[in-house]
């Protein structure tokens, strides 16, 4: 029997910054409906491997595909526009000049009124359609980002610490939702983080790096009890 097709596929990514490796090997799969969390300290190469699997960044060597499709790779460089991903980054400020509705259906395209509709009610916003981002609290600022990101219904959703821009209290709704959310249509999540506990909440599978590889990759269960190393066991030594 045929495998599936990963949503997000990344093989032996490379990206060099003046020479220097920030991005040194990188491979990891993504299929249909799960979240990966990359996580690892600050300046291990996360950012820089979610932002070549959006086309925001040259990948140096190795390939992307989604859903089979290569999207970068030797010769080849899709834009963003034209991979089937959604982004929502944490300082990834909706248009300040549209109300909700009109950023979501942005993203939407034409034609797509109930789609919208039934975006802002699913993230708890049907109320606030109207309203501009200014009349907003920073968390429905992030549903309605996430709204706007699911609008053209993306293979595959890359998240940079969305969430940590957020106070603790709101967080974990929001965390909750977007979950639920994700995971209801379908979409193959890759999420960056630097902290352990919200990779252990939200992710089926934990992608561990450090210095521009993966040390380790499995269940969140498997990973913080059996950590590869003393400086992975540190990692997760502060979850309680
Ligand atoms: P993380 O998201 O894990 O904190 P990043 O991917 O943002 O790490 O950055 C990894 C390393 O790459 C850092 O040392 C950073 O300074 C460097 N880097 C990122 N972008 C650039 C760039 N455009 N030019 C030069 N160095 C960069
Ligand atoms: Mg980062």
């Amino acid at each position: 029997m045929a495998l599936p097709t990963p949503r997000l596929e990344l093989r032996d990514l490379v990206c060099r910054f003046d020479g220097m490796p920030v991005v040194d090997g990188l491979s990891l799969e993504l299929m249909p409906g799960q979240v990966t969390c990359l996580l690892g300290p600050s300046g291990c190469g996360k950012s820089t491997t979610l932002r070549m699997a959006a086309g925001v960044e040259h990948v140096t060597s190795g390939e992307i595909r989604i859903d089979g499709q290569l999207v970068a790779g030797p010769g080849v460089h899709l834009p963003p526009e034209k991979r089937a991903i959604g982004m929502m980054f944490q300082d990834f400020a909706l248009f300040p000049h549209l109300t909700a509705e009109a950023n979501v259906a942005f993203g939407a395209g034409s034609g797509s009124e109930a789609r919208v509709r039934d975006l802002l009610a699913r993230v708890g916003l049907a109320d606030k359609a109207r309203k501009y981002p200014h009349q907003l609290s920073g968390g429905e600022q992030q549903r309605v980002a996430l709204a706007r990101a699911l609008a053209p219904r993306p293979r595959v959703m890359l998240m940079d610490e969305p969430f940590s821009g957020l106070d603790n209290r709101l967080r974990d709704g929001i965390r909750d939702d977007t979950l639920e959310i994700l995971k209801e249509e379908g979409t193959a999540v890759l999420l960056v983080t630097h902290e352990p506990d919200e990779a252990m909440r939200m992710a089926d599978q934990i992608a561990l790096m450090r210095r521009g590889r993966i040390v380790q990759q499995g269940a969140p269960y498997n990973i913080y009890n059996n950590p590869v190393d003393s400086e992975a066991a540190g990692f997760f030594s502060d979850i309680n």
